[in-house]
């Protein structure tokens, strides 16, 4: 017999005595999800849950989608894995599909098992093609956790301080609400971002290999700029030649509702020279990469393997997880009902002093928290919301900068009913009032 009072317990004090310590884990008692349909999981205790986050960390369309389930048997069935090193027919149609979706002209596909991985592989592209290894990223970003993304991402709270050796310049723009500009329109807000990107570039000697940018930042909130500042900062780079790389790990594949990609919100300009992507193209298999024009992609000097990436049981999923994306338009989806979902939450938010504000993009919808009464970000409110959705059977997410996950994140399946929104919408308004009333707020009627 164990000391622990039940098996979750148990796991839990296993977990913590083998693990990381910096692992984080949601939730004071965390979840051990066991089954998943649709757009709900279910824990070990038997307990149900509507998952409104599922669906950017892994489970882009459904949760145990029949199609993906399908096409990964029957690919596991005749072999499991081959390797990069002999031809790969899922592979080479998956890449096929992706590059004619890129819009990126005579495009090239490398899959990889992660988006810190395609993150890396974008990197290693961009310093051969230029030359150079320094790199710009946007304040308050997240790009994954190797030795070298750490380096680029600017939201410390979320990744660790390393001893990379990349040379990074973080420029504004990322976060539209707060920050120095924060006080002006969007016109001006742009125009001092682009301002401060040439005055950044002014102090190097011009020879920065690329950009990174999230077009709707994810670890850091859920929060985005006005609509075409890539565009505008496009103009800037072109000039120096430098390359603009979009990090789609949690805005591609039509998640923002209006646009495919989410660089197609700032698209005057063409599209972005490097686009990376992952998470829930799988659905819940391993599957990351890089779309470059074939200029771009073909600048490394040697041959190269990837042992797992574009394995083909991860291209079936993949294929037949986009297949059911495009068949049912989960886009349109996502701006119908992602829009519904906003207006919903905007107005189970009304009065209450512990929203500072509710934000979105389609199936992209942030929530950011205060300590009522004042402008202070409050982590405290996003672990109280949490932990009420959950007990009233929904799951959200939480992020934010300045070492703070202060903005709940709201990321379903791309399959959400409008049911399901109006019900999860209507469970977070009463977290949102437990938290007020929690925090001392007092909500204007
Ligand atoms: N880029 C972005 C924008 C992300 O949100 C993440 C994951 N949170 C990554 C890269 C890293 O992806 P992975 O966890 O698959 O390595």
């Amino acid at each position: 017999m164990t000391a622990h009072e039940s098996p979750h317990q148990e796991l839990h004090a296993r977990h913590r005595a083998v693990l990381p310590d910096w692992l984080a884990l949601y939730y004071d008692r965390p979840l051990e999800l066991t089954h998943g349909e649709g757009r709900h999981v279910q824990d070990a205790e038997g307990n149900r849950y509507l998952d409104f986050f599922g669906g950017i960390l892994t489970t882009m369309t459904a949760h145990a989608l029949p199609e993906v389930g399908k096409a990964v048997s029957e690919q596991a069935g005749r072999i499991l894995h081959t390797s990069t090193l002999y031809l790969n027919r899922p592979m080479v149609e998956l890449a096929e599909r992706i590059a004619a979706l890129s819009g990126i002209p005579d495009a090239r596909v490398f899959f990889t098992t992660s988006g810190t991985e395609a993150n890396d592989t974008a990197l290693l592209l961009a310093t051969a093609y230029r030359g150079s290894r320094q790199v710009l990223a946007m304040r308050n970003s997240y790009h994954g956790r190797s030795f070298s993304t750490v380096a680029l991402t600017g939201n410390r709270s979320w990744s660790p301080t390393s001893l990379s050796p990349f040379q990074t310049l973080y420029a504004h723009g990322g976060v539209r609400t707060r920050g120095p500009f924060a006080h002006l329109d969007d016109a001006a807000f742009t125009a001092a971002c682009v301002a401060d990107l040439e005055d950044l570039l002014g102090q190097t000697r011009g020879d920065v290999a690329a950009l990174i940018a999230e077009p709707v930042q994810g670890v850091g909130g859920f929060t985005s700029p006005p609509d075409g500042l890539y565009a505008a900062f496009r103009e800037v780079l072109q000039r120096h030649g430098i390359l603009w790389i979009s990090d789609e790990v949690q805005t591609g594949w039509g998640r923002t509702g209006d646009h495919f990609w989410g660089w197609q919100a700032h698209d005057t300009a063409g599209p972005p020279d490097i686009v990376t992507f992952a998470k829930g193209i799988g659905n819940g298999m391993s599957v990351g990469g890089v779309i470059a024009r074939a200029e771009v992609m073909n600048s490394l000097d040697a041959g190269s393997i990837s042992t797992f990436g574009g394995s083909p049981v991860t291209m079936a999923a993949a294929g037949a997880n986009l297949a059911y994306l495009l068949e049912h338009d989960l886009q349109g989806n996502a701006r119908r009902v992602g829009g519904l979902l906003l207006e919903r939450l905007r107005s189970a938010a009304a009065g209450l002093g512990v929203v500072r504000e509710v934000r979105g993009r389609g199936l992209m919808i942030g929530v950011e928290l205060v300590l009522p009464g004042t402008d202070d970000p409050s982590p405290r409110a996003a672990s109280l919301v949490l932990e009420a959705a959950r007990r009233d059977g929904v799951l959200v997410g939480k992020g934010g900068g300045h070492a703070t996950a202060s903005v709940l994140r709201i990321a379903p399946p791309l399959s959400l009913t409008v049911a399901e929104a109006e019900h999860g919408a209507d469970v977070l308004g009463r977290a949102l009032r437990t938290a007020e009333t929690e925090l001392g707020g007092k909500a204007t009627p």
